[in-house]
């Protein structure tokens, strides 16, 4: 194994630095990998050129986010020339021979799992002094600095194999912490004051306790039962529960009945699509059809009719043909999603879909990005439209002199003016009234 032994580690007094990309999964492991360094006495600083140990927690899921990330490490290894720079997250499915030949400024990569043994890996400890190996590395205490969401992953890995995605082979298998263990992180963050616990997973409704095979909606509906006492302690504490990402095809009735039961969890359903064309859908291995899709978002709105539904899709997916690409721009139209994540499909080798040939050009593919980003602006300005006038809570994520910036129940971006000298801080619940939309954000003023 890679070793590091410097004076400053000797000492145990070193400052880090973590780069992180992609999704809040990857947050929730920087938390972790944050946690283990300052268990140690190591300072994070937010500035990767002072820092002794700069760590990127990585995303594959797109070839511009890997040379994204080749790039950082040239430039921190230009600016840096002490720092050990190591790498973990999705770009590890490379292998570690390969990506130090990619990116020769690396010292060190682990797996995420392995994060425990970073002492260890970076030199701080010997072998023989290493940590215990912890039943999974999710039970290892996070270092959280944001006092907003409270991320807690519940779900590694995807069994799923969808044709374009690197994740199975970069998270590996998927396996399910404890439902004990979560509800009481759950209710410890809580305690702790956090205003949103964030549930996270590849596949999050899949989830199923390995203990007592308890699934998703029931797991729910469990963190939806703890109490917090408010700061008066007579009164209940506000917050809200969030999860992400689903698939369509694991979405159960009883998932669906929480959005009417469940009074924690917030009327917002991320469920992606991936394409409007079943000869597409079929080809990412998705196992859902459009019509099937439509029922799913016909109950959910049916359940709670307030309910906002945003979505991911690719373009350009091999063999997408015009045909296929309209049925998409249909599916949009039909849907009326909130807001979408799109992205112009770009190939991941080692997936199914690297054996197909990427026969939609680059350009192709931007115009369909254009296109379908065009339809989705106008239906994200009509939908913020309707809000103006209208009263609503928000969850502040931002702090100006005379403004404050959060999201709403339906995960709107607003800003709210406020007037100088305010005293509002982030992570708390505050009233707007909108009176301006624009195409993806809303803006009004705190009236409570
Ligand atoms: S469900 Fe599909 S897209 Fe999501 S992580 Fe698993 S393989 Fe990837």
């Amino acid at each position: 194994m890679f070793t590091l032994t410097t004076d400053f580690f000797v000492m145990r007094q070193f400052i880090f630095a973590l780069q992180i990309y992609g999704c809040q999964m990857n947050i929730a492991d920087a938390q972790r990998v944050a946690g283990v360094l300052t268990s140690l006495g190591g300072k994070k600083i937010n500035d990767e050129n002072k820092a002794n140990i700069v760590i990127l927690v990585t995303c594959s899921v797109r070839q511009k986010g890997e040379e994204r990330v080749r790039g950082k490490i040239r430039d921190i290894r230009r600016n840096n020339q002490k720092a050990k720079i190591g790498l973990t997250g999705c770009m590890i499915h490379h292998g570690e021979e390969k990506l130090k030949k990619m990116m020769p400024e690396l010292d060190f990569v682990f797996r995420i799992d392995d994060c425990w043994k970073l002492p260890e890996i970076c030199g701080l400890v010997s072998s023989r002094e290493t940590a215990k190996k912890p039943e999974n590395y999710f039970s290892l205490a996070p270092e959280i600095d944001s006092p907003v969401h409270a991320y807690v992953p519940i779900m590694n890995g995807c069994n799923n194999f969808c044709s374009y995605c690197i994740v199975p082979y970069a998270r590996g298998r998927e396996w399910s912490q404890s439902a004990k263990k979560i509800i009481a992180d759950a209710q410890n963050l809580l305690n702790a004051g956090y205003p949103e616990i964030f549930l996270l997973g590849q596949n999050v409704n899949s989830y199923q306790c390995p203990e007592t095979g308890m699934r998703f909606s029931e797991l729910l509906r469990n963190i939806d039962a703890i109490k917090v006492s408010g700061k008066n302690k007579k009164d209940e504490k506000k917050w809200w529960l969030r999860f992400i990402s689903p698939h369509p095809k694991d979405l159960s009735s009883d998932l669906i009945q929480c959005f009417h039961d469940l009074k924690h969890l917030t009327p917002w359903m991320h469920l992606p699509i991936q394409a409007g064309s079943d000869r597409i859908i079929q080809a990412m291995n998705r196992h859902y059809t459009v019509e099937e899709f439509a029922q799913l978002v016909h109950k959910l709105r049916e359940i709670r009719p307030d309910i906002a539904i945003s979505t991911d899709v690719i373009v350009g997916f091999p063999g997408e043909t015009e045909e296929d690409f309209l049925k998409t721009l249909d599916a949009w139209k039909r849907f009326e999603f909130d807001f979408s994540f799109i992205s112009q499909y770009s190939t991941r080798p080692g997936t199914a879909a690297a054996k197909i040939k990427d026969d939609v050009s680059t350009a192709e593919k931007k115009k369909r990005w254009t296109r379908l980003n065009d339809v989705q602006r106008e239906i994200s300005t009509k939908k913020l439209a309707e809000l103006v006038g209208k009263e609503m809570e928000v969850l502040v994520e931002k702090v100006g002199e005379n403004y404050v910036q959060g999201r709403t129940l339906q995960m709107q971006n607003v800003k709210l003016m406020t007037g100088k000298g305010h005293n509002i801080l982030e992570g708390e619940f505050v009233r707007g009234r909108i009176n301006k939309s624009r195409h993806w954000s809303a803006s009004g003023e705190v009236i409570e």
